[in-house]
């Protein structure tokens, strides 16, 4: 299969680790005989640097124009703690699922058995946990207008709005998927409080009558926020709005051990946007310890996904199971029982991945 992949990897660790995803990827073209093409765009710090925006027209044309768009992370400690600034990294993320037509966010939070230990909560909770999030991304309170200051700067207002059209699409995508799972569907919402949350679970309701077999439930975000880390494996497809599914799924990277061990994939329209959950981790970034883990991830789901290669997805997934079964391990996913000569840089960690592909 001849496809074309871009590379977007930003700022901070956004370069460190979305190498890894590349050489993967080229590995995966060289043993299953793909012809994968590499182009580059620039986005967020590095882009407003370059060119005084987030995301440069030249990056979207090439987006638009590619099969598959392999994302690092971006951000800068210079905007976060500058309130006031009107251009920002993040705008470039927020525009480029904009406009094309990412609507749908999709984390799978999935443990390896040899991680158990790495998480904070106990393994015997944590054992068997294997959730698909669905967080809607183009709606909600992120984007709602109006978004300002009022009385003198001293009233802030942000604005929720949800169509039934925007949360149908993402609510049939989510039970799609739970037909080739375990067939259990759970919203989570604020219907007690908010009126978008009342919209949704009605839309919900309604798409679950199409699917009968999956066994649908609802749950108030709160509860949720309990409920993930009290028991985990109770879930199976979690599908929630924008805000609370950002806040969710961070959550449940504690579940997978790290930030640095989980993927997602943003889809909606014909070009799909892949990239590990972390941010830009400007605390480690330069360091060359970043878990490259997230981003070799990203590029397995981009084959899945994208490309419909399981097989071809399923070997990187294998690959990284061994590297951990043989001990390897990078800083964030270490514990106190790990072999320290086995604890290795970013490029040492992918280097053994790509031997065991
Ligand atoms: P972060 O995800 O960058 O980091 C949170 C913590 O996790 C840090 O301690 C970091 O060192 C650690 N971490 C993250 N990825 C890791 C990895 N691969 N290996 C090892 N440790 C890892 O979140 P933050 O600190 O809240 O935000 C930093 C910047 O990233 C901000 O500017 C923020 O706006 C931006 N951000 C971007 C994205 C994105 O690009 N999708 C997502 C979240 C945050």
């Amino acid at each position: 299969m001849k496809k074309r992949i871009l590379v977007i990897p930003g700022d901070g660790i956004g370069p460190e680790v979305t190498k890894w995803g590349q050489k993967v990827l080229e590995c995966i073209g060289e043993k299953f005989g793909h012809e994968f093409s590499f182009d580059y765009g620039i986005m967020g710090h590095i882009a407003i640097e370059k060119t005084g925006k987030p995301l440069p027209e030249e990056t979207l044309e090439k987006a638009k124009n590619s099969d598959a768009i392999l994302f690092g992370a971006i951000g800068h400690p210079k905007y976060d703690n500058d309130p006031t600034a009107k251009v920002r990294p993040e705008q470039g993320l927020l525009a480029i699922r904009k406009e094309l037509g990412l609507f749908a966010n999709i984390r799978p939070i999935k443990l390896f058995d040899e991680l158990l230990n790495a998480s904070p909560i106990k393994p015997e909770v944590l054992k068997g946990s294997d959730i698909l999030f669905f967080r809607e991304l183009t709606g909600g309170i992120y984007f709602g207008k109006p978004q300002e200051r009022r009385d003198n700067g001293n009233t802030a207002v942000d604005t929720c709005i949800y169509t039934r059209e925007e949360i149908t699409r993402i609510a049939k995508l989510a039970f799609d998927f739970a037909m080739k799972r375990r067939k259990k569907l759970t919203l989570v919402d604020k219907a007690n409080v908010l009126e978008t949350s009342r919209l949704w679970r009605e839309v919900v309701q309604e798409v679950a009558k199409s699917y009968p077999e999956v066994e649908t439930s609802y749950m108030f975000v709160d509860a949720m926020s309990m409920a993930l880390i009290r028991s985990p494996t109770k879930f199976d497809v979690i599908l929630t709005e924008n805000m609370f599914g950002d806040i969710l799924t961070d959550e449940a990277s504690q579940i997978a051990g790290s930030m640095g061990m989980l993927a997602s994939a943003s889809i909606g329209s014909k070009v799909g946007l892949y990239e590990p959950i972390h941010g830009s981790a400007p605390d480690i970034a330069g360091k060359g310890i970043a878990n490259p883990i997230a981003s070799v991830l990203s590029a397995a789901l981009l084959l899945e996904i994208a490309f419909g290669m399981k097989k071809e997805s399923e070997s990187i997934v294998n690959a990284i199971d061994k590297t951990l079964k043989n001990g390897y391990r990078t800083i964030d996913i270490s514990d106190i029982n790990t072999d320290t000569s086995k604890i290795l840089s970013t490029d040492e960690i992918g280097e053994k991945i790509i031997e065991r592909i």
